[in-house]
């Protein structure tokens, strides 16, 4: 049976709102020297809102409507905050005639027999959409933190639209409090570059992998064992399932999607960022008494 001092250790963790699915995971945590952190629901609420909406060709409404029929079938928190917002405004969506998902870029819909493109402004210039009369607005804006994607219609640029996300009350706390432990602290995000810099530069971050598509988060999370290192990865959406399956210590957000609960050996219930240094002290206090 386990020795008192790690059951013991258990429970006080679980006082804190956090589940240790195995012993291993509680054991382990504690050696992580890197811990890799997820942008978009971990460090922030995951509840962006729409703050600005830039149209070069019809009104705002108009491309806030057409935004919102391309994504009514995404449950990407970035539709659901256009959805909202368009409905808030009073636009109606016109009817959509297709529409296809594409992870960590954006969303293909063909609505009155045209092609409707919404996303990462990066995947609107892949498909040949020319964004240079909006990329001057567009790097204002992701330079103070807003996440911005960008629509076209059949292959013209029509607009943008940014959204901004807030951070969780503790984030600070929490990374300040496992850099003064001697952690090593990763943010890695889909998001673009500049606002990933902004946010990690709020909070002390240094090291930033940005515009991370779904399926390398994992491989980044590899490229960081590769010396040798323990890895703990904290994240809550489906795209980080396969990082949280890699990292030594997978750690999911208790609000988080089902795949990556699933997918992470500690959980954290209460959504507090703070377990994490918490959850760190009691595993280290548990084994350093065994040793
Ligand atoms: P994160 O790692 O921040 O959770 P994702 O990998 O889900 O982000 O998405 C990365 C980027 O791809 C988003 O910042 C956005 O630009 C774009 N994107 C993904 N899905 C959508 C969508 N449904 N609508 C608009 N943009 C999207
Ligand atoms: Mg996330």
């Amino acid at each position: 049976s386990a020795p008192l001092s790690i059951v013991r250790g258990a429970g006080d963790a679980a006082e804190q709102g956090i589940l240790m699915r195995t012993g291993e995971a509680f054991q382990g945590y504690r050696l992580a020297t890197r811990i890799v952190l997820d942008k978009t629901g971990t460090l922030t609420e995951g509840r962006p809102l729409v703050q600005e909406i830039e149209a070069i060709e019809g009104t705002e409404d108009e491309l806030l409507a057409l935004a919102a029929a391309a994504e009514a079938s995404s449950e990407h928190p970035l539709a659901q905050a256009v959805i909202k917002a368009a409905f808030e405004r009073g636009a109606v969506p016109p009817e959509v005639e297709s529409f296809e998902a594409i992870p960590g870029k954006g969303v293909v819909a063909r609505i009155g027999g045209g092609e409707i493109l919404v996303g990462n402004p990066r995947f609107l210039v892949e498909r040949g959409v020319d964004l240079a009369r909006l990329a001057g607005r567009i790097g204002a804006l992701e330079e103070a933190g807003r996440t911005v994607i960008a629509v076209a219609q059949d292959g013209r640029a029509l607009g943008a639209v940014a959204l901004g996300d807030t951070l969780r009350p503790d984030a600070a706390r929490a990374v300040a409090a496992l850099r003064r432990a001697g952690v090593a602290l990763i943010l890695v995000t889909g998001d673009n570059e500049r606002a990933a810099r902004r946010v990690a530069a709020e909070l002390g971050i240094e090291e930033v992998h940005a515009g991370v598509l779904p399926h390398e988060k994992a491989e980044t999370v590899r490229r960081l064992q590769a010396d040798g290192s323990r890895v703990a990865m904290v994240g809550d959406g489906i795209n980080d399932a396969p990082a949280l399956m890699q990292a030594d210590v997978g750690i999911a957000m208790g609000g988080g999607t089902d795949i990556a609960i699933e997918s992470a050996d500690i959980i954290i219930l209460s959504n507090r960022l703070e377990a994490l240094p918490v959850a760190r002290e009691v595993s280290r206090r548990s084994y350093g008494k065994m040793l």
